[in-house]
């Protein structure tokens, strides 16, 4: 029989009853799309960037300047391609398929994008990471719906975990995967 941790026996559970009394943060909310990066902003990852350009001993260049601004401006999670279609349809012409490819895991190193619906296993989704909240994601394998959440418990458990077995965490990607509701009606 397993027995279910209590705030007696865990202290993280204590922590996070404590959170939720305190904030709206100790329920699972929606997290709402991000508002796009204003002028201002997509100056901020650009700058953020160069410097990791800068410290590869690379030179700022027109073409990754370009990738960054559409993969920037692209809503949601989004896959290679459809980012080459956006550069495409706004006559960045000079990106070649294969530059876009090489220049992501680039904009990943820079913390503007992140990969995103690991579970999905073909490994090219990404989205904004850049001055977004943190969330994960509940999927349909039905339909492929994303929910996008956030819940202070399961973050301050992932913590604890990581803290118990002596590790400082520094990211994690936690992805429910299950049957929508419009889906579940079967029609
Ligand atoms: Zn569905
Ligand atoms: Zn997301």
């Amino acid at each position: 029989m397993v027995a279910l941790p209590s705030e007696t026996t865990h202290p993280a559970l204590g922590r996070v009853a404590k959170k939720a009394n305190e904030s709206q943060h100790g329920v699972v909310h929606e997290v709402s799309p991000a508002p796009p990066l204003d002028d201002a902003g997509i100056e901020r990852a650009l700058d953020q960037l160069a410097a990791i350009i800068r410290s590869q001993g690379l030179r700022r260049s027109a073409v990754r300047d370009r990738i960054a601004r559409a993969a920037l401006a692209r809503q949601g999670h989004f896959t290679v391609d459809e980012l080459i279609g956006d550069l495409r349809r706004d006559g960045g012409g000079d990106a070649h398929p294969a530059t876009v490819y090489r220049v992501v895991p680039l904009l990943v190193e820079a913390g503007l994008l992140k990969p995103t619906l690991i579970t999905e296993g073909d490994g090219s989704h990404y989205e904004r990471a850049f001055e977004r909240e943190h969330h994960d994601h509940l999927i349909c394998t039905a339909c492929g719906k994303v929910v996008e959440f956030h819940f202070e418990a399961i973050e301050v458990l992932q913590d604890d975990i990581a803290s118990r077995f002596g590790f400082e965490l520094t990211n994690h990607v936690h992805e429910l995967q299950g049957i929508c509701p419009t889906c579940r009606s079967g029609d």
